[in-house]
């Protein structure tokens, strides 16, 4: 068989990572908090996140900073929301979206990861799981309570629109909502209202335990749940992962692990899965800085 051939199987792939320990060493396949990796992939996120989405930004500038604001020019910053896909134990959820955004969704399958991220926002000693720890500040230039949710499901049976809703042949299971008590959630069995959608959807290290189709599908279900305004989509996708050579297996550039049962991917054949989702690419950034023996890391901006 050629590895165009091969599917992942969710299975498969599922209990490869159930046999894998619920730390950033474990998802990042040894390359831990002991290498440069979760700190250099972090800040080269939040960089392009504050880059697509300014207002993201809390930072006074320095000019500003000692002098009182008249209260009248005080801009209320509205509440952003992202959805972190594939989570693990919420690695990108703790150091890239609660510190830039109100509102965080988790979807990841295994259950212990889930579990992870569970005691993690509950703990809330350290990164960004502080912020959905009380007590929140009420003072209107600081940050608001922030809040987390969780759901454990694959992405091929999961729907962001419709969280609770698992598709065909799969589960969709509500973990949990952790955080400040005052925010207000869209309801899980409706479909949200359009500016109540997604500011961002991350995917990040997990795309290869869906075949192409199904990562079609998604996407197209992802662009669907974006935050839309008069003016048209305000959302984005942002899709960070490995990417092969486009010779790679063949020519076909699609690099099946037997492992993990997982395919790595050329940026010709991401390419074409974003056009076949009916998506544009807006910014394509490579991550910077990782070791050698890595593959390179390209972070894909979409809509
Ligand atoms: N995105 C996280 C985790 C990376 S590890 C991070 O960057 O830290 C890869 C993750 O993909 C694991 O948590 C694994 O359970 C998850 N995964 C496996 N099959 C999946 C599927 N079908 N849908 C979504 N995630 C899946």
């Amino acid at each position: 068989m050629t590895s165009e051939e091969k599917v992942p199987d969710f299975e498969a792939g599922v209990s490869y990572w159930a046999n894998t320990p619920a730390t950033v060493n474990g998802v990042l396949g040894g390359y831990g908090p002991a290498t440069s990796v979760p700190r250099l992939d972090a800040a080269m996120t939040r960089m392009l996140l504050l880059s697509i989405l300014p207002k993201l930004s809390t930072i006074t500038p320095s000019h500003r900073a000692n002098r009182p604001q008249e209260p009248s020019k005080i801009e209320q910053r509205r509440s952003f929301r992202a959805l972190d896909c594939g989570a693990g134990i919420g690695r990108v959820t703790s150091t890239v979206l609660l510190p830039l955004f109100d509102r965080v969704d988790l979807v990841e399958p295994v259950p212990k990861f889930v579990e992870a991220a569970k005691e993690a926002a509950e703990k809330g000693i350290k990164e960004g799981w502080k912020l959905v720890k009380p007590p929140f500040s009420t003072e209107e230039t600081k940050n608001r309570g922030k809040g987390v949710r969780m759901w454990q499901a694959g992405l091929q049976h999961f729907d962001p629109l419709h969280p609770a809703e698992a598709l065909a042949g799969g589960a969709s299971k509500h973990i949990g909502t952790f955080g400040d008590v005052n925010l207000t959630w869209p309801d899980p069995s409706q479909t949200f209202s359009e500016d109540d959608g997604y500011d961002l959807v991350m995917i990040q290290w997990c795309i290869g335990h869906l075949s192409n189709q199904q990562l079609v599908d998604f996407l197209k279900r992802a662009q669907k749940s974006l935050r839309r305004s008069e003016f048209g989509l305000e959302g984005y996708i942002c899709l960070k992962e490995n990417v092969c050579r486009d010779e790679t297996a063949e020519g076909t550039g699609m690099l099946f692990d037997e492992d993990d049962s997982s395919f790595t991917r050329s940026d010709k054949v991401f390419r074409q899965v974003f056009a076949d989702a009916g998506l544009t690419l807006i910014r394509r950034e490579v991550q910077q800085g990782f070791p050698k023996e890595l593959f390179p890391v390209i972070a894909y901006v979409l809509r």
